[in-house]
């Protein structure tokens, strides 16, 4: 239990206060959480509706709490309460969604789109054009906020690959940031991957078992 803290503490210390740090605890028992809630960290990351639900229902409300896995559209409206930011925001029906259930709770929900970067298949996200889209739209949209991109790069071994994935994201995220001043998180980089990520301008890393150990499923 104490790893927790250690492993966390540590990666904050490397990354530099620039960094911000998303602890995925997916999988991960409340008392994993509540380990790394002790050093005051706050922001975490689940990838299911349901087990993020729940863990926030048992967990100090000033938890920032992130989306970071697909989501089905009937499903918003049980994160729509509390969600703190949407990393996974992948389809203009979703965020018509999503703006219809903040609306209902009286907020503005923070969302980052997710491009696909990799080309493998199983992976969610938008290609260029589709993001463009969704920007464009942003205005009638008034419960979201689009402040960013997210990106996964390929489970693959050569660098060079994940390299280029993360400068596409990179670029892209440049153009749109020149003209919208709102877009300021760039979304990329796990645990195998985040060094690269952040030489690549990454400032949002989601890490996963570097803190809370391997996961079982
Ligand atoms: C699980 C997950 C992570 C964290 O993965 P690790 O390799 O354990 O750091 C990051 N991002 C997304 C979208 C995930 O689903």
């Amino acid at each position: 239990m104490d790893l927790i803290k250690k492993n966390l503490e540590k990666i904050k210390k490397e990354v530099g206060s620039n960094v911000l740090v998303v602890a995925v605890s997916k999988t991960k028992p409340i008392d994993c959480i509540k380990k790394a809630y002790e050093t005051g960290h706050r922001d975490f990351g689940e990838n299911k509706i349901q087990e993020m639900t729940s863990k926030f229902n048992n967990l100090p409300k000033d938890i920032n709490w992130h989306m970071i896995g697909h989501i089905q559209t009937n499903k918003v409206k049980y994160i729509a309460p509390y969600v703190s930011l949407i990393h996974s925001l992948d389809s203009l029906k979703l965020a018509k969604e999503i703006n219809k259930q903040a609306i209902k709770n009286k907020r503005i929900i923070e969302c980052l789109i997710q491009l696909r970067i990799s080309t493998e298949e199983t992976k969610f996200g938008l290609n260029e054009n589709e993001v463009m889209e969704i920007i464009k739209l942003e205005n009638n949209f008034e419960g979201i906020r689009i402040i960013g991109l997210m990106g996964m790069a390929s489970f693959v071994d050569d660098q060079k690959i994940i390299d280029k994935e993360f400068k596409t994201l990179k670029v892209l995220f440049d153009k749109i940031k020149c003209s919208n001043k709102k877009f300021e998180i760039i979304s990329m980089g796990m645990t195998l991957d985040y060094n690269l990520a952040i030489k690549n301008g990454s400032n949002m890393i989601r890490i996963g078992s570097k803190i809370f150990g391997e996961r079982n499923v």
